[in-house]
């Protein structure tokens, strides 16, 4: 059995081989048996039930919660040359019954549904009258009451126990905790279900959090190292995307928008480009999750915090799932910690909810401040050990001082003490540093005790330090909202000497803009492999359009990569390529080959270059900041953007940031006359000087379209 497993992976899907527990689920699926499936993102699910899928005779039904999910997947399973297809309510009727008939001849081997689709009885009895070869349950979380993704078709499900005893069952999820688990085992009647629980850690993703000095210069520098990869930018407000996306794209950092305030309609085409395109980034607040399976997501930055560890696991989880170097990166600040506190507090809900969740943002917080290896500290919170430390996060990297924080740390609660509990970390620190300023004389607290005594610490230092004291829970945010500290009863133990104090130290800023932006994802490319490396991009583009697919369905980073790096220089060679298999290496080998022996020059060709700039302009990038992204003359993107005008694929507005009155008069003299428009040059001499002329080109292009002249 292993063996035909084997043979179908190389054939059909172009690997060598099975990753982790996936070879034992395939023979245990493969062989009639349950199976419930724990794998983190990007562990490889798929591919345990697509094999056993064309392993067993008859249609193998897979349950997926959502359209975009099914659709990506038939698309890639329909570029390997396996006959699925996704059922879902955008298909009419008419179609419908072309599907049901081509499932009863035979004709197909998977079919995607939702769940509700599923459990409709004409479907269930439908599929009683065929041979069903499996059935496949994909994010079986969803089953839980208690998470978040809950959707109550799916508690229908359990029924298929009955109604198929026969055949075999597989559920699968990347979430991990026990309770979870438990419920998809009783809710989905998978009691003789073997259990594959896979490690839950993500190697191939750098982890770092720096504290937040200047989110959007430090964010900036991450970038400068990435320029190119597609990411996603986490923030906690829809006001703070909206601005930083703008931002970003001004900075000549393609960027969009993503949060539920948007239209449906738009986030549904931002989160297409995303898709589709590449080198998109993507501000987003947590609205942006479900569904992404992107696979070459290469980081995923947070300038705020998530308020647990589950979230942060989940949404860091979104990078790299193609098992190339991805990289998590997170600004933090007291700020943070004081907002989620004061969330917490306002929240609704009863005193057990809350401490429960006051428990997993300190979770989050002692992430923040761990001085020992991040991937250990995250690992052991969803109670798995690992041994060693992982050399693959900022603290292995870096290394981390801490020193004896006890002296410091006492004269700081002493501060927030004498002061009545009732200040922000600014005022204290100015008492502490004994500054004489208004504020300060105001209320008298020159004469407090703790007046200057703590000149030994920059500002920066104290601050640093309050936001320890705060994330460790040894003083406490006031409830009024205004950032107030006060102490907490588990400082009492440092007050009165019993404890000391042993604390991270903060780098510098200058050795952080250094050391920050730098990792294995950063460096995926060598500079004097990126020509060659675009080329292939460009070809898989082209494809890609071509198929009206996704460019990672043609193939995925991993195996463009290994093109690049072992050079196959004939088909043969072509074949052994990792995510290269048979019918891919028909289709496409041959393309891919030449590109490699610099037989066609597709780097820059004019097909390209208009997309490129196409997504830029709709980026809302301006045509100068294009034409230094592109490196080319702006009269050259003039000329690109009126062509893209002219055949609608950009608007006048996306192309161009023309006063509204000046773009009044511009079309008021091309429409002047009856009939045809005027060439650009009768109307020119009335802007010179004020207009460049590849501006009119471009107005005109658009009226062109519109009065369809
Ligand atoms: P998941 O659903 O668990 O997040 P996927 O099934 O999407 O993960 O797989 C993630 C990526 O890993 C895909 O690009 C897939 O083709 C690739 N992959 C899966 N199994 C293997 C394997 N055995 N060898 C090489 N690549 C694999
Ligand atoms: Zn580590």
């Amino acid at each position: 059995m292993l063996d035909q497993a084997q043979r179908i992976l190389k054939d059909v899907f172009g690997y060598d081989a099975f990753r982790g527990n996936q070879g034992a689920i395939i023979e245990r699926v493969a062989s009639g048996g349950d199976a419930l499936v724990l794998m983190p993102t990007g562990g490889g699910k798929s591919l345990c039930y697509q094999v056993p899928a064309l392993l067993r005779e008859g249609l193998a039904v897979v349950v997926s919660p959502l359209i975009a999910l099914m659709d990506d997947q038939v698309a890639t399973l329909d570029e390997l040359g396996v006959s699925a297809v996704a059922l879902n309510s955008t298909l009419g009727p008419e179609e419908q019954r072309d599907i049901a008939e081509r499932i009863r001849r035979n004709e197909i081997k998977m079919l995607y549904l939702a769940p509700e689709r599923l459990v409709q009885p004409r479907m269930l009895a439908f599929l009683q009258r065929l041979d069903v070869a499996l059935f496949a349950i994909d994010e079986a979380h969803c089953v839980s009451q208690w998470g978040h993704d809950f959707r109550p078709e799916y508690m229908q499900l359990g029924q298929l126990a009955e109604l198929f005893p026969d055949v075999p069952r597989i559920a699968l999820t990347a979430t991990a905790d026990k309770r979870t688990r438990e419920e998809i085992v009783q809710r989905l009647h998978l009691e003789n279900a073997e259990r594959f629980l896979s490690s839950f850690d993500r190697p191939n993703i750098f982890y770092r959090i720096v504290p937040k000095e200047q989110p959007r210069k430090q964010l900036l520098g991450f970038l400068a190292e990435r320029r190119g990869d597609a990411g996603i930018v986490y923030c906690m407000s829809r006001k703070k995307v909206d601005d930083l996306a703008a931002f970003l794209t001004e900075q000549g950092f393609p960027a969009l928008p993503y949060h539920a305030g948007l239209p449906n309609d738009l986030r549904a085409y931002h989160q297409k480009r995303f898709l589709n395109e590449e080198g998109l980034i993507m501000v987003a607040t947590i609205a942006f999750g479900m569904g992404i399976d992107k696979p070459n997501v290469r980081f995923v930055a947070h300038l705020d915090l998530p308020k647990s560890l589950e979230a942060y696991y989940q949404e860091t989880g979104r990078a790299g799932r193609d098992g190339l170097p991805a990289d998590a990166w997170m600004a933090y600040g007291l700020q943070d910690v004081i907002f989620l506190k004061q969330m917490l507090n306002n929240s609704e809900g009863d005193e057990r909810h809350k401490r429960v969740e006051q428990h997993k943002l300190d979770a989050m917080l002692a992430l923040c401040e761990e001085t020992r290896c991040r991937r250990q500290s995250l690992l052991a919170y969803f109670d798995e050990l690992l041994a060693q430390p992982c050399g693959h996060c900022d603290n292995c990297v870096d290394g981390v001082q801490t020193w004896d924080a006890t002296e410091p740390a006492r004269q700081a609660l002493s501060a927030i003490y004498r002061s009545g509990q009732r200040y922000g970390v600014g005022h204290l620190v100015d008492i502490l540093l004994g500054r004489d300023n208004d504020k300060v004389r105001g209320f008298g607290h020159q004469h407090l005790s703790v007046f200057g005594v703590g000149k030994a610490l920059s500002e920066g230092e104290w601050r640093t330090l309050f936001r320890q004291l705060v994330a460790r829970g040894l003083a406490d945010v006031d409830l009024d909202g205004f950032g107030g500290l006060r102490l907490s009863d588990s400082c009492r133990p440092l007050l009165r000497g019993e404890v000391g104090l042993e604390l991270r130290r903060d780098l510098k800023p200058q050795q952080v803009a250094k050391g920050q932006s730098k990792s294995p994802a950063s460096q995926l490319v060598r500079s004097e492999e990126r020509e060659t490396w675009e080329a292939l991009r460009a070809l898989r583009r082209k494809l890609a359009e071509e198929h009206a697919v996704p460019p990672y369905v043609i193939f995925p980073d991993a195996t463009l990569l290994e093109m690049l790096r072992s050079q196959p220089a004939s088909l043969a060679d072509m074949a052994s390529v990792s995510g290269v298999g048979a019918r891919k290496l028909e289709r496409y080998g041959q393309a891919f080959l030449e590109v490699l022996q610099g037989g066609v020059d597709v780097a820059k060709s004019p097909t390209d270059l208009r997309h490129e700039l196409i997504t830029l302009a709709r980026a809302g990038m301006t045509p100068a900041q294009i034409a230094r992204q592109l490196d080319c003359s702006e009269k050259n993107v003039y000329a690109m953007l009126a062509e893209a005008i002219g055949q609608q694929q950009l608007s006048l507005d996306q192309a161009l940031d023309l006063p509204e009155d000046l773009l009044g008069e511009i079309q008021e003299a091309f429409l002047d006359g009856e009939g045809e428009l005027p060439p650009v040059a009768a109307v020119a001499e009335q802007f010179a000087g004020r207009v460049p002329e590849q501006v009119l080109y471009c107005v005109r292009a658009a009226l062109q379209v519109e009065f369809e002249l």
